[in-house]
């Protein structure tokens, strides 16, 4: 048997143990994926070793860390600066990668848009979701997303923001605050706090053909912005995007009152545990498949 599992702290949450077994499970894999509650005293390199692991996602708050630990990273979780895969290989040396940018860019491929250049975004297979998009019904390359407004500057806006980057996607991040302007700053993606949003923007247009709330505002049932000032950015938006997943959101409501058409963060999720399960098991073909059993059983998760 090989052992996988989720590190975080909290992690009694995590959806992942439920989401990985099935797949294992349906495919008669000889893998079994736990959970693990690491204290921040702990070393995730010692706790990885010490469980005889051949792989693990990385959850908050240690996915900077895991960059620390891994032996090698991915481009793309280098550029990032954060890790949510360590994958340990033949000659047990760990590798890190992020598949949260991949998972987030292939949710919004899923819904039918292009996206620049697309292809060059690790982990992202046209050929396996080509099948998905059209099961989903969707007409791939019938709208384009060209900008976006990604509101909140935590872990999630990091990895989203970098992906879009990738993509050629004029992306401004807008956070409450400033602290974390130096990350944005440093990889040349345009910044701004809530305040300055009104004079930002990444062309003439004024509008955001994307806008999402990256900001853990929906937890607290609140909208990340005053209604007045999202109104108008979800009036011009193709597709609002809140990164919660389970009952919809403030966030969400509102964009269903603007008629703007809208997304929770299900796929993102069930897509990052894709492509993080095909670095554990490169043998799992079938992406439709793996999508539709993970699909399946994430209502009964997430209510
Ligand atoms: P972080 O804690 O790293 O960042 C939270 C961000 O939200 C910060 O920018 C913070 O601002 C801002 N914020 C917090 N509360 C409010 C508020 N009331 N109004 C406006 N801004 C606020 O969180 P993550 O980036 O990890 O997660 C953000 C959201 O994304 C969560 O809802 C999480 O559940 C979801 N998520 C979904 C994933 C998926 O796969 N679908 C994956 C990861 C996250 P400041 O910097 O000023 O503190």
């Amino acid at each position: 048997m090989h052992y996988l599992c989720v590190f975080g702290n909290p992690i009694a949450h995590s959806l992942s143990p439920f989401l990985h077994n099935a797949i294992l499970q349906a495919y008669n894999l000889p893998y079994l994926y736990g959970r693990f509650m690491l204290d921040s005293t702990q070393d995730l390199g010692r706790a990885f070793a010490r469980l005889g692991l051949c792989g693990a996602n990385i959850t908050l708050p240690f996915k900077e860390h895991a960059c620390q630990i891994a032996h090698s990273l991915s481009p793309l979780a280098k550029h990032i600066g954060a890790v949510n895969t360590l994958v340990r290989d033949q000659s047990d040396q760990l590798i890190g990668y992020n598949t949260d940018a991949p998972g987030f860019v292939m949710s919004l491929l899923l819904e039918g848009f292009t996206l620049g250049q697309e292809k060059s975004i690790n982990g992202i297979e046209m050929q396996q979701l080509a099948p998905l998009i059209h099961q989903k019904g969707k007409e791939y390359g019938k709208e384009s997303i060209e900008s976006a407004l990604i509101l909140g500057a935590g872990g999630s806006a990091k990895a989203i923001a970098c992906a879009l980057q990738q993509c050629g996607i004029r992306t401004l991040v807008a956070n409450r605050s400033s602290k974390h302007e130096a990350f944005f700053t440093q990889r040349q993606i345009p910044y701004c706090t809530f305040d300055e949003l009104d004079c930002k923007n990444v062309d003439s247009s004024g509008r955001f053909d994307l806008l999402i709330n990256a900001t853990s505002s929906s937890i607290s049932h609140a909208l990340p912005l005053p209604e007045s000032t999202l109104r108008p950015l979800l009036t011009q938006a193709k597709l609002a995007y809140d990164l919660m997943y389970g009952a919809p959101s403030p966030f969400i409501r509102l964009s269903q009152q603007c008629h703007t058409r809208h997304k929770d963060g299900a796929d993102m999720l069930i897509l990052q545990a894709i492509s993080a399960l095909r670095l554990f098991c490169p043998q799992l073909e079938n992406t439709p498949r793996i999508y539709a059993i993970m699909r399946g059983i994430f209502p009964t998760l997430s209510a």
